[in-house]
């Protein structure tokens, strides 16, 4: 389906009202035609992805997690950090979790931790997006459609958590070793973590997930109570950031 030029020049300036009505008011917009063209995936409604993550056994420098999952899914490398894409990364503890690093956890505030989308269970994010090309699954993956963006970055002002990386440059000359068998993008499209739910669909973990030695990331289903994540989330603290905002994320950090 074609999206019109003037039809998302009207829905941009009306696309605020996304925090009065959510979906509603983008329907009322945009007609049904567009919520109605659902995306066909692989997703079991019964089931619902998440993700413990212990940096307390994350080892000082290592980086295979994002090594595996930047080169699965063809992450550029421009070289320089204006330009940068990244769907994991480590950030400082201190910008992921704000006030609930108090000012005198100096040490820990610079501690890096793993970073990504974090799969809102209410994603601000897929509620703006003018044309449905960033949705969640009914399995709580947050997905990202390449081909349908139109790159006007309701969903990077949407996102409260800074995990969205708009294409400024072509990013197809600086991945370092394509993987054909992934789509890459092109210029003036968002991109972001996906929960690898390619691989998730074959009944496979996460590539970040696979890779570490340590054990550090922990992906399972969090309606199945035995579940390993379920387990975790039972016996350990957690923290997650922003909570007050009622995103709800899927990402759970032990503490
Ligand atoms: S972390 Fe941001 S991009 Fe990911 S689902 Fe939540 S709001 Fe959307
Ligand atoms: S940048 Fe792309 S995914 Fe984000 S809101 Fe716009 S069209 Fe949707
Ligand atoms: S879950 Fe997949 S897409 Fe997300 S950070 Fe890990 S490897 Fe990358």
């Amino acid at each position: 389906m074609k999206f019109k030029r003037g039809q998302f020049i009207k829905l941009s300036a009306l696309t605020a009202a996304f925090a009065i009505g959510g979906k509603k008011a983008i329907s009322l917009i945009a007609g049904n035609e567009l919520l109605a063209d659902n995306h066909k995936t692989k997703a079991d409604p019964n089931k619902r992805w998440g993700m413990a993550v212990e940096m307390g056994k994350c080892k000082e420098g290592c980086e295979k997690c994002i090594d595996a999952c930047h080169t699965i899914h063809n992450v550029p490398d421009h070289g320089n950090p204006k330009d940068e894409i990244k769907w994991i990364w480590k950030e400082k503890k201190s910008k992921i979790f704000g006030e609930q690093v108090h000012p005198y956890a100096e040490k820990n505030a610079d501690k890096p931790f793993l970073y990504m989308c974090l799969h809102c269970d209410e994603p601000p994010c897929t509620r703006v997006c003018p044309v449905n090309a960033t949705f969640p699954r009914e399995d709580g993956i947050v997905m990202m459609d390449f081909h349908r963006c139109i790159g006007c970055r309701f969903c990077m002002a949407a996102c409260p958590y800074g995990v969205r990386n708009f294409n400024f440059k072509d990013p197809r000359p600086n991945i370092e070793n394509p993987n054909y068998s992934y789509p890459s993008r092109s210029m003036g499209v968002v991109e972001k973590c996906n929960f690898c739910n390619e691989r998730v669909d074959e009944g496979k973990v996460p590539a970040c997930v696979e890779v570490c030695p340590e054990k550090v990331l922990t992906f399972g289903d969090l309606n199945d109570e035995n579940s390993e994540i379920r387990q975790i989330l039972r016996t350990r603290e957690t923290i997650q950031p922003k909570t007050e905002l009622g995103t709800k994320p899927s990402v759970f950090y032990v503490v």
